[in-house]
């Protein structure tokens, strides 16, 4: 018999307060099943973090400039050179986000494009984030040289069924995560009911995103089980099922052995 094995793509073991207890936050994890994790870079200071972590097993890393750190310069050739060695699995977390004032939106943009347009040189997905800024986004997307060439995810999927649509019509993944468990957050349960079995993925963004019963700073990976069992009962299947579609699918887009 199989057992259960959840892939949690999207977590900052580098940040606090995961940092201070890595092996502790890997052996809780991987004791519930989930033995694969995908480990985000936000800014250039955090890519050499991010390799390290890669180092131990299971754990994928993606390097890019987060909206939050696009102030500072890109250099495309070093972030080129910076993938291929670490073998990253994908460009990320790069996106937009209009709720923050400070890098102003140009600036935003254009390390978004650069780092698109990395993507599209190195043929990897790219992990996006996107707050208040999902009609630039899209419109960004849509554009001829991007449009069925890149692909991806985006991560912390908590919008309407109408925006999923759109996303997943580019061929995007969503990927769902803390917000599942709240009652209170119907559009993102109704999402994650409404996406294709072969478009979903699961994530906790830990430490960053809280969950129902757990604070900001309290989520690690182990969690992602939480998000799986409440994805089930949403689409009225089991965990088991979810474990294993999720699983898949993050193979699939991240260039993964499912069975290594
Ligand atoms: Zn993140």
């Amino acid at each position: 018999m199989k057992t259960i094995q959840f892939f949690d793509t999207h977590c900052h073991l580098f940040m606090d307060p995961l940092r201070g207890d890595t092996e502790g936050v890997l052996h809780r994890a991987r004791a519930a099943g989930v033995t694969r994790l995908i480990v985000p870079s936000v800014e250039a200071e955090s890519w050499d973090q991010v390799r390290v972590l890669a180092k131990k097993p299971g754990i994928y890393p993606a390097l890019g400039i987060h909206p939050w750190s696009a102030d500072e310069e890109l250099d495309t050739q070093n972030l080129e050179n910076a993938l291929t060695a670490s073998s990253s699995v994908a460009v990320g977390e790069i996106g937009l986000d209009y709720k923050i004032e400070i890098p102003d939106r140009n600036t935003q943009i254009n390390v978004f494009r650069q780092q698109l347009d990395v993507a599209l040189e190195l043929d990897l997905p790219v992990i996006l984030h996107c707050r208040g800024a999902f009609e630039e986004m899209l419109s960004i997307l849509s554009e001829d040289s991007y449009r069925g060439n890149i692909r991806g995810v985006v991560h912390a999927f908590s919008r309407g069924t109408q925006l999923a649509r759109r996303f997943l019509d580019l061929g995007f993944f969503l990927a769902f995560g803390g917000a599942v468990t709240r009652l209170r957050a119907k559009r993102a349960r109704k999402s994650a009911v409404f996406v294709p079995s072969d478009r979903i993925l699961l994530e906790t963004d830990a430490p960053s995103i809280g969950m129902e019963g757990l604070a900001q700073g309290e989520v690690e990976p182990v969690h992602v089980t939480k998000v799986a069992h409440e994805i089930a009962e949403l689409r009225k299947t089991n965990a088991f099922d979810i474990a294993g579609i999720t699983w898949v699918n993050a193979c699939n887009l991240f260039g993964i052995d499912p069975d290594d």
